[in-house]
């Protein structure tokens, strides 16, 4: 496949600034492609598309739409194995983890976004007036590189689904995987415009997108301070906004909870990415007086996870995901020591030349006004914090500027009421799993909006009240 181009109005055309940026294999450091490093006359020409489009697309029947998305689906579970494989290649997972953590669950969420709009009413009669709910317009995507496929599909299929058009702006550091997406729109016969894919960095053509006039909706997922800057430019001309942002999420151990469960739930969600997972549970709050027993099972139970290069096995989980975050979890480990908390397993990683690999890392003795317990450290590094009694463990895991995730672990009616005290997008409790038809999102600085179920597709569609004549 040729990367080197962008897809804008049904073709894939030459980028008119003539530049490139390169994109590395994290795992080895070898440059695996190039993409086009979009300018201004890319963006207007992509912009110019989709505004052009969405003037048929959202009259399209409703059939038409879902039929087109049922067949890129079903295109997507056919080369399921090749978006696996290039996501081993630029984000530097197991091929285990790629197909089964980032190909086929999003590919799932897909479905279920067909399913929902096949119920959807979008128009009902309330009564007193009658409710259209229409596509917002014109849609820029901007997504991270952490789950490089899903969060564009999350983004791209409720939106077209629902009558919308959208350029798309991948992450610099992950843009392949997006063509195989584009490539498979554009085989299947998408009308031209409708969905336009335009590389570049986030400083140009994501600052170009937020801030074009002709364009009616952003939804952003990265970071909270990224989206902070992005959501001041989209007010400029009041747009639409969904912004999927960071989280510092707590996992609060009660007193009595089972603790093999507890720890290996929320190990996973700190090590199975590397921890580059929005909704990673690095927060441990434990029991004072049960903190040296815990201790010593999250060291056993880490030494269990397969950190390594993802060429040598498919279970391996791989490094971060390029210098900068290297850089950046190498100084927040660093931080930790400075400050005081006490490293009980790992240590600062060192050398990058063979790649950008992080081995896990456990604090203790956190306290949770240090910098390492406040802010997003997007690596594999657990802060464990003493509480002494419960008031105290909800007040700790409240008090953080995000409000993401969270987990409560412990009997069954006392981790319910925790739950319901929790300012969090979601609680997970005990045994209980996250499902696709959940709202996902955050309180706080997490973000504005949800994807995810039915509160995903609404996202794209603005209310309109029509008020009819009745005798
Ligand atoms: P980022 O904020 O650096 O970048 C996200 C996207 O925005 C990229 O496409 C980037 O090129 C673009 N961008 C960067 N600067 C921009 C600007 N000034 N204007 C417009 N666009 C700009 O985030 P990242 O490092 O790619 O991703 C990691 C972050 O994403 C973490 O903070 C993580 O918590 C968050 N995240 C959140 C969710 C969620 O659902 N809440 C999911 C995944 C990741």
């Amino acid at each position: 496949m040729d990367y080197t181009k962008l897809y804008i109005n049904g073709e894939w055309i030459e980028s008119n600034s003539k530049e490139f940026i390169e994109v590395e294999n994290p795992a080895n450091r070898e440059i695996i492609g190039k993409v086009p490093r979009a300018n201004k006359a890319d963006v207007d020409y992509a912009v110019r598309s989709a505004r052009e489009a969405f003037e048929t697309w959202q009259y399209t029947d409703l059939s038409t739409r879902i039929s087109l998305v049922e067949r890129l689906i079903e295109e997507l579970y056919k080369r399921a194995d090749e978006l696996a494989a290039m996501i081993v290649k630029e984000l530097g997972r197991g091929m285990d983890f790629a197909l089964n953590m980032h190909t086929l669950p999003f590919i799932k969420d897909g479905e279920n976004y067909v399913r929902i709009v096949k119920e959807y009413e979008f128009e009902k009669d309330m009564g007193d007036h009658l409710l259209r709910m229409e596509p917002v317009g014109v849609v820029a995507a901007l997504t991270p590189w952490n789950y490089p496929l899903g969060q564009v599909t999350k983004k791209v299929i409720p939106a077209l689904l629902t009558g919308n058009t959208i350029i798309l702006k991948p992450s610099q550091n992950t843009p392949l995987v997006t063509y195989i997406l584009a490539d498979a729109i554009d085989k299947l016969g998408f009308p031209k415009g409708v969905f336009n894919l335009v590389t570049g960095t986030g400083a140009e053509v994501g600052n170009m997108l937020v801030e074009h006039e002709d364009v009616d909706m952003v939804t952003f997922t990265g970071s909270t301070k990224t989206g902070r800057e992005v959501a001041q430019r989209t007010m400029k001309t009041i747009k639409r906004l969904t912004l999927e942002l960071g989280g510092k999420s707590p996992s609060v151990i009660l007193k009595g909870a089972d603790l093999e469960l507890a720890l290996k739930k929320t190990l996973d969600t700190v090590y199975n990415n590397t921890g580059q997972t929005c909704s990673a549970l690095t927060r441990l709050l434990v029991p004072e007086d049960e903190k040296e027993k815990i201790e010593e099972m999250v060291i056993r139970i880490t030494k269990e996870y397969p950190f390594g290069d993802p060429a040598l096995s498919p279970k391996n989980i791989g490094p971060v995901v390029s210098e900068r975050q290297f850089l950046k979890v190498k100084s927040y480990i660093e931080k930790g020591i400075e400050e005081g908390a006490r490293l009980i397993y790992g240590e600062v990683p060192q050398d990058y030349e063979k790649g950008y690999y992080i081995k896990p890392v456990v604090f203790s003795d956190v306290k949770n006004d240090m910098t390492i317990a406040r802010e997003e450290i997007f690596g594999p590094v657990l802060c464990i914090i003493p509480y002494k009694d419960k008031e105290e463990a909800i007040r700790i895991a409240n008090d953080t500027e995000y409000g993401l995730s969270s987990a409560v672990f412990g009997p069954e009616d006392e981790a319910r009421e925790v739950a319901n005290r929790i300012k969090a997008g979601n609680v997970i409790v005990n045994k209980g799993l996250f499902t696709r038809n959940a709202p996902f999102g955050g309180f706080k600085q997490s973000g504005l909006g949800r994807e995810g179920g039915i509160f995903g597709v609404e996202e794209f569609l603005e209310p309109k009240a029509i008020f009819v004549y009745n005798k």
